[in-house]
């Protein structure tokens, strides 16, 4: 691998004419659920499927239905949040994706809630609507398409702008009141798996559902300022690793270690196919008890019954220490380009 990485680098500088020796990149299956999107605000606004959608309908009435899946509107001067002056946030009743603030809300007369702007830009989505033989702005729920309303260019400072909502198309949460689960922003988790060349172990978990980012770097050794070049030596202590921020609400650590041991050979101690040194060897560095208590339970079981039960798994479970992040021509690697390494038998 060094030796990979050292004319990769040449490539890097120009000299194209040498080439690395890793097997073409096999073509990557196409994933099963979209990445995940997230918001400005570190909510999850994914696109709800048809499914999810229907299935968060169930608790509509049959008046809120028609509003916000059939795009209806409510009488004026009739909804119950026209005139509520209460502080707090204003959710979509079909997701409970946060809306729009009380701080925001203004008194325009029109007889629906009024807001100058939304709580995030990214939770409201505007649609050209011309229908009722009117030019005129829908504005829906980035989440789940839920119909809101319309937007206007008649509000008051600092916008210009009126978001003109139904009532039942929100459900108000007063200020210190608890917020559904679903109008949260995502609570991020962190992990790090070694498991021989970092190119490939960031590249893979790069491209699963629910990770949000990968950084190759250096841990688990005594070098406080380490390169590529001391940790290619083997004598600092250090494996290739890589840090992963993760959506737990999409991806589970489970996952993350099953995905771990689909993509590098754990049997192979201090060596990764061609790779040899301790910087190449398995570890997974956990960042709390739970994480600790999985990866314990994942490698046992995978000793008894997984797919490398025949050899003795070398893989190290060990405390998080400090990660130290490779220097920027390892990042993304592979995205860039192109190549990836295969699993070593
Ligand atoms: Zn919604």
């Amino acid at each position: 691998m060094l030796i990979h990485k050292a004319l990769a680098t040449i490539i890097i500088a120009g000299l194209s004419f040498i080439t690395t020796t890793c097997p073409a990149a096999p073509e990557q299956p196409k994933p099963e659920t979209p990445k995940p999107m997230y918001s400005a605000t570190g909510h999850n606004i994914t696109p709800l499927t048809q499914a999810q959608i229907q299935e968060h309908a169930k608790g509509l009435t049959q008046e809120e239905t028609r509003i916000i899946l059939n795009k209806g509107t409510e009488p004026a001067f009739c909804g119950n949040l026209t005139d509520n002056h209460l502080q707090g946030t204003y959710i979509c009743k079909l997701c409970k994706l946060p809306l729009f603030k009380s701080d925001a809300k203004f008194i325009s007369g029109s007889g629906w809630p009024s807001f100058f702007q939304p709580v995030d830009p990214d939770h409201v989505v505007e649609k050209p609507d011309n229908t009722l033989g009117m030019k005129r702005t829908e504005i829906l729920c980035a989440r789940c398409a839920g119909h809101l309303g319309h937007v206007f260019p008649d509000g008051p400072p600092p916008t210009g702008r009126r978001f003109c909502v139904n009532s039942l198309s929100l459900s108000f949460i007063e200020n210190g009141h608890e917020m559904p689960d679903q109008a949260k922003p995502a609570q991020f988790k962190t992990a790090y798996f070694a498991g021989g060349c970092f190119w490939s172990v960031e590249d893979t978990f790069a491209k699963l559902p629910g990770v949000i980012d990968a950084v190759s770097g250096y841990q688990g050794g005594n070098d406080d300022s380490p390169t590529y070049k001391e940790v290619s030596s083997g004598t600092t202590g250090h494996a290739e690793s890589v840090m992963l921020t993760y959506d737990p609400a999409v991806i589970s650590y489970q996952q993350l270690l099953e995905h771990f041991f689909k993509i590098h050979n754990p049997t192979q101690g201090n060596r990764q196919g061609p790779d040899i040194g301790p910087q190449y060897r398995s570890v997974i560095f956990t960042t709390d008890e739970e994480q600790h208590k999985l990866a314990k339970a994942f490698i046992e079981a995978q000793q008894k019954e997984g797919k490398w039960s025949d050899r003795k798994i070398t893989t190290e479970i060990m405390q998080a220490p400090k990660f130290y992040k490779a220097e920027d021509y390892h990042q993304d690697y592979h995205a860039r380009h192109g190549g990836a390494c295969a699993i070593p038998d």
